[in-house]
């Protein structure tokens, strides 16, 4: 049954101050102190943080093609466990999401299973081969409403076939999310470039592959007045580049991994390939620089890039195993961690970089707001006075590929709301099946 009407009593709005929330018919319908309760079910919120729902730049949900690894709706209620109520689906389906029909069965996909809105990414060449432009256009004309391009698991690494997608994308506000790396520099890789790459004898992914394109992609999208997004940037040199950028005022932005921003290469010795991820994990200096640029607002936004891969592609010999990781329901988390920890972090930071911003990054109208009566409910409570472990086989991905097994880490997602009904209620995932039939 759907519920229309709840109150959420007691709640820190943004960690500030304690008020009640009530939405009915899927918008915040008052806020303040006292509220009657009358016809709403009440959700005790004392003590918990109310955060606008959090929006990913950066999922991958593996439908069509490998529904062994995720389905949209797998990869959907991770995304409400994580506090998300938006995720951007990346382009390197099977097949790729790179025509009008892919997109719109990705974005229907999203819509029946109800746990979070799925905007689909398109792909910036025709099966991602970085040769021809695919029908941008098209994609943008779809219901599915593409506005944001990416080729990401690879590079546009042709400088001819950027400038016409950053030129193209412009007539309809799009923009080009790069997966920056120039592939010459990283035939072979297995690791970050490095002094433990030389030791470990593993061929390196150096730094100057990232930013050599973040820096030219900088150039280029002020050369042709366009607008230019960095997927998953990863090393203090990247961080130099954009904040040089920025300053000149060219319209670029970036998001950083929360996988990123906790583990470095070190991982790499133990040989688990769990741990393979493109881009690499880097370096204690990357990590520490990358934090700091998040919390200063140079990286604007926390992107996932959550990656499931099936066992086979995963539990196998490092130079044979998929590169990527699992996201959605540890970002939150890992977040709160490198912005300081539960007790010192600023909560206005983590909506703006987890919600606020990324949802103006990929024009998610709905999403990305403070609560406002009269604004969609889209939000999300966090227990920041909890942690929990964990545990592989208690996420709701069907992939299993979480570098972050065992470990202890702080805040818990306590219920979740998409337009004014609940995904997730006392941490579990509510039943949406009736909402679709
Ligand atoms: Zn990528």
């Amino acid at each position: 049954m759907t519920d229309n009407h709840w109150l959420i009593r007691g709640a820190k709005l943004l960690g500030r101050h304690a008020a009640d929330v009530r939405v009915s018919d899927g918008r915040y319908a008052q806020i303040g102190n006292g509220l009657a309760a009358e016809g709403a079910t009440v959700v005790d919120a004392q003590g918990l943080v109310l955060l606008p729902g959090l929006v990913d730049l950066h999922t991958h949900l593996r439908e069509p093609g490998r529904e062994d690894a995720e389905t949209v709706l797998s990869g959907t209620q991770a995304a409400a466990r994580g506090g998300y109520t938006a995720v951007c689906a990346m382009a390197n389906s099977q097949p790729v999401a790179d025509t009008a029909g892919v997109v719109e069965q990705v974005w229907r996909l999203g819509q029946e299973a109800g746990y979070a809105d799925v905007q689909p990414i398109g792909a910036v060449s025709i099966g991602l081969q970085g040769e021809t432009m695919a029908e941008l256009g098209t994609m943008n004309a779809s219901k599915a409403h593409v506005r944001m391009f990416s080729d990401d698991g690879h590079c546009v690494s042709d400088p001819q076939l950027m400038r016409r997608a950053l030129e193209y994308v412009k007539t309809f506000d799009g923009l080009i999310a790069q997966h920056a790396e120039e592939p010459r520099l990283t035939q072979g890789a297995q690791m970050h470039e490095g002094e433990l790459s030389s030791r470990l004898g593993l061929a390196g992914w150096p730094a100057v592959a990232e930013e050599a394109i973040i820096a030219r992609d900088v150039l280029l999208a002020d050369y042709v007045g366009s607008r230019v997004h960095f997927c998953h940037v990863s090393t203090a040199g990247s961080v130099d580049i954009i904040a040089a950028a920025k300053r000149k005022g060219i319209n670029v932005t970036a998001e950083v991994c929360p996988h990123h921003l906790l583990l470095t290469d070190e991982r790499v010795a133990s040989y688990d390939p769990v741990f393979k991820v493109n881009p690499p994990l880097r370096e204690s200096s990357d990590v520490a620089a990358l934090r700091t640029a998040l919390a200063e607002g140079i990286i604007d936004a926390v992107a996932t890039d959550h990656a499931p891969h099936a066992e086979q592609d995963k539990t196998c010999e490092w130079a044979h195993a998929r590169p990527g990781m699992l996201g959605l329901e540890t970002a939150l988390s890992i977040t709160v961690e490198a912005l300081g920890g539960p007790d010192n972090v600023d909560w206005d930071i983590v909506a703006e970089r987890c919600s606020r911003t990324p949802a103006r990054i990929a024009g998610l109208d709905d999403h990305g707001h403070d609560p406002e009566v009269g604004q969609q409910a889209n939000f999300t409570l966090i227990d920041p006075t909890t942690t929990w472990t964990v545990v592989p086989d208690e996420l709701s991905s069907i992939a299993r590929n979480t570098p972050f097994a065992g470990l202890n880490l702080p805040c818990t997602v306590q219920a979740t709301f998409l337009r004014g009904e609940a995904t997730v209620l006392d941490g579990k995932l509510t039943d949406r099946s009736q909402e679709t039939a």
